[in-house]
């Protein structure tokens, strides 16, 4: 496959993911600590809390923030493209569209139609990539809205069984 090399990401960009995936456990906490001291909710109790809700976030922010780093990178090149922009500036490659092209057997991805693939077959036009991006930021802000709705929940039962 062609995209070995295309998935590493400079040293600058794995620290971009770090900090998109360490934000939403320091979120947590901020968000929990108050709730957790509230509801008189041991701190062990808060932290495994954090751990769980915010570190399933974070894995979800920082496969999103992956996804849309390498989505920036010109896939034929490899030069870091502008956000959004329809063609490399370097190789004039088609970024909106990003034709590909392949052999029935599939043997390698072209980016060119080269007309043949080393086997001798003809070469085909692949159907479009789309980044797995929008559907993750929906599931994460779904997963945003659990944590506000469970956290609220508890809130809730707490009360409940107070004023019992
Ligand atoms: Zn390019
Ligand atoms: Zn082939």
């Amino acid at each position: 496959m062609q995209d070995e090399a295309t998935t590493r990401l400079t040293r600058a960009e794995r620290r971009t993911v770090l900090v998109a995936a360490a934000s939403p456990v320091a979120l947590a906490l901020l968000v929990l600590l108050p709730v957790g001291a509230m509801l008189g909710v041991g701190f062990g109790e808060v932290v495994a809390a954090t751990l769980v809700y915010g570190g399933l976030l974070g894995l979800a922010a920082a496969f999103v923030t992956v996804d849309r780093l390498q989505a920036r990178r010109c896939p034929r090149c490899r030069r870091r493209g502008e956000r959004g922009e329809a063609r490399c500036a370097a190789c004039d490659y088609d970024r909106v569209e990003q034709p590909r092209f392949a052999c029935d057997e599939r043997h390698a991805i072209h980016l060119d139609d080269v007309a043949l693939c080393d086997c001798g077959r003809r070469l085909k036009p692949l159907p479009p990539v789309r980044g797995v991006g929008r559907e993750v930021a929906v599931a994460l802000k779904l997963g945003a809205w659990l944590l506000v709705l469970l956290v609220g929940i508890g809130l809730a039962l707490r009360l409940l069984e107070r004023g019992l």
